[in-house]
Order: structure tokens, then sequence, then C-alpha cells
């Protein structure tokens, strides 16, 4: 049966919720993010993005492009807020929602018989649904698979509305450029380029064996289906996990940094093994420490790639950690550390350099099943036992 996917996303979402809430942000550029030193930019308004502000900035580019606008630290409790809320509004429109992340979703919506003949008047009910109920606008894809839909829910935006028919799919991916494939990232399109490849159109008509050839079986079959706009995953109904994260309470004070790092790297590992076990991707990594004294601080950064291998979430925590300045003569009693800012970014793995860790995670994880979690730690595997 043909399929009918959704794709909804809200226009600027952590700007816009703030615009809407003060009378006195509409109309001004608007960016939030984080405000320290190292800080990235999460999301900014319309009104920003065109001095060249966008997310995943450093904020002290954001300050320097645009140093009138409004900058405000992130609302995540607010914002969360109405994410439930407008998913409890889509979820009046389909059974089967997949949310992606705080402000992103599939809807399926195959089977809706009064859909085929119209998919673009249920488009709009969805988004005035949404716009009357939140005051927020979204920018809806149709299309008949996820990787259609995601791509036609970004070519308008703001406040868009794009149907691909299946018939129409190849017409318009062809001109796009190999970048618009979900995984593609810098590496991949270098190497694309380099065999010639800029447009989807002149992958899609590539040669299989040389592409093979130049890229591996894998890689050279998956880019070509998807350049061919097919794409099999299916909507897969779950509800976005807003963190992950561990902490751990301890018997008695830890009074070494050396014996605390330990524990955050142990800590990293089975937040990154729990994030790789779902296929997410985190950008941001807070750090927890609770002190004998009972008093409590969380330090966080955000990053501006995605990330899910122990390595980066411990050397981010690790960073949090060091720039913690202890009260004199106190011990830490609890340490945590949580992933948040999730993803589906599952995909981008298979393509550009992770291949390789891939494979030594992919290693460490099955023997995680196996043998359950606390059995291999990568410091069990790199410290000999004494
Ligand atoms: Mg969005």
């Amino acid at each position: 049966m043909e399929r009918i996917v959704l794709h909804i996303d809200m226009d600027a979402f952590f700007a816009s919720v703030e615009q809407r809430d003060h009378e006195e942000y509409r109309g001004k550029p608007v960016i939030v993010g984080g405000l320290g030193p190292r800080g990235v930019v999460s999301t900014a308004s319309y009104e920003a993005r065109k001095f060249g502000v966008h997310s995943a900035q450093a904020m002290a580019i954001a300050r320097r492009l645009c140093p009138n606008a409004i900058f405000l630290h992130p609302d995540h409790a607010r914002y969360s807020d109405v994410s439930r809320q407008i998913f409890s509004i889509l979820s009046r429109f389909s059974p089967v929602i997949e949310q992606l992340s705080i402000d992103e979703g599939f809807l399926d919506l195959t089977g809706m018989e009064r859909l085929m003949e119209n998919p673009r008047v249920y488009g709009e009910e969805i988004k005035r649904a949404v716009r009357e109920e939140t005051g927020l606008t979204a920018s809806v894809g149709i299309a008949p698979n996820k990787f259609l839909a995601k791509l036609a829910s970004d070519l308008e935006k703001p406040d868009g509305l794009v149907v691909i028919r299946p018939e129409d799919a190849e017409k318009v991916l062809a001109p796009l450029p190999v970048n618009r494939i979900f995984g593609v990232g810098k590496k991949t399109e270098a190497r694309l380029a380099a065999l010639g490849f800029r447009t989807i159109g002149q992958l899609a008509a590539a040669d299989r064996g040389k592409l093979a050839q130049a890229l591996g079986n894998r890689m050279a079959s998956q880019l070509l289906a998807l350049a061919h706009g097919l794409d099999e995953r299916p909507v897969e109904p779950r509800r976005a996990a807003q963190s992950i994260g561990r902490e751990e309470t301890f018997d008695e004070d830890i009074r070494s940094r050396e014996e605390a790092e330990k524990v955050l790297l142990a800590l990293s590992e089975e937040v990154g093994w729990r994030l790789r076990r779902q296929g997410l991707f985190a950008r941001t990594i807070t750090l927890k420490i609770r002190l004998g004294s009972f008093d409590t601080f969380t330090r966080q950064q955000t990053l501006p790639e995605p990330i899910a291998y122990d390595e980066d979430i411990f050397r981010e925590a690790q960073t949090l950690f060091r720039a913690f300045s202890m009260p004199p003569g106190q011990g830490i009693r609890l340490l945590g550390v949580s992933a948040g800012n999730l993803s589906e970014g599952g995909e981008v793995s298979l393509f550009d350099d992770h291949e390789k860790k891939d494979r030594l995670y992919g290693a460490i994880d099955s023997l995680k099943r196996r043998f359950g979690e606390g059995v291999v730690t990568r410091a069990a595997l790199q410290t000999p036992k004494q």
C-alpha cells in the first residue's frame, strides 16, 4: 500500500515561544542559547537569522553578527509544556506519531481514505489547529516516506506546507544539493563532489558499480535509494525522551578529584550506551554535583554538534567538572551526568568518519546486551586488571 507520511516542525521554536509570551520581543531579533563564554545558539528568531545567526553557532559569533538582539537563556521547562500541548493536538490527527525532538515529529497518515484525494487540506487543518491553540506556526511536509516528508517541510519554512507526490519525487530532488540527503555531512559531500556528484539528480543517475567501488556497497545502495526518493523506514510510534541521565550517591563522600572523574567516566559510558541503544544523539550535557552539605549544583554545556559516544560525553562532563570550584573542606555526595536536547541522529553515523567508531561501539554494545550493562566499560577494556 502506498504510504502517506507527514513531517511537522515548529518554526524557530524556542524563540517563537519567547516572542509569543513577551510582546516586547515581537518583530525583534531574539537569540536563545547558552550565554556563557562557550555558549552555543539553540534557536534564533527569523529576525535574527537575517543577520546570519543560526542554531549551533557559537554565541560569541552571534553576538558579533547581531549585537542588538535580545539574548535569552533557554527555559526548557516552559518549552516542554508547549511541546506536550502540540503533540496532544497532533494525536487527534493520527494514532501513529513518532516524536523526533521537542518540536518535530512524523505522523503516519496511511490508510486515511479522504487524505488520498487531498493531503494538502489535511496539512492545512493540522497547521491551523496548532496555530489557533498554541499561537505558534509550524512547517509541514507530506510525502510517501520519512525522507521526503522531512525534506518537504523544510522547503518553504517558515509557515510552509509542501506536498510531494510519489510521481514528483525525483523531479523535486534532482536540483537539490547532495547534502539535503540525511546523513550526508561535509566529508561525504566532499567525496561525492570529487566523484562529480553535486546534485541529487546527478547522484541518482550514477553507475551503481562505480559508486560502490568508491564508497562501499552499503553506502552506495543507501545513497542511490535516497537519491531516487525511496525510504522504507516505518514511522515508529514513540515519545521522544526529554533527557537520559545517570547519577550515583556515594556511601562516603568522595574527596579526590581523580576518583570523581573515574565515576564521571563510568556514568558517561552508561549514558552513551543508553543513547546509542535508542538511536539518539544529545546536544546538551549536564553535570550534577551534590556536596556533603547537600548543596546541589548543575552545570550545563550545549554543543554545536550532537554527540552519542562515551568519550565525547565524558570530555564535556570532565570539562564542566574541572571548571567547578569546590568549596574548601567539602566532599562530594552525589555525581550525575545527563544528556538532553535529544534528537534522532542515528542515520548520520552510517556515513562520514563515524564508521570506525561505530564498529568499536557496536562491539561494546553487543557485549553489553549479552552480559549486562555493568560488565563491559571502556575503562575496563583499556585499564589492565591488577
Ligand atoms: Mg523546529
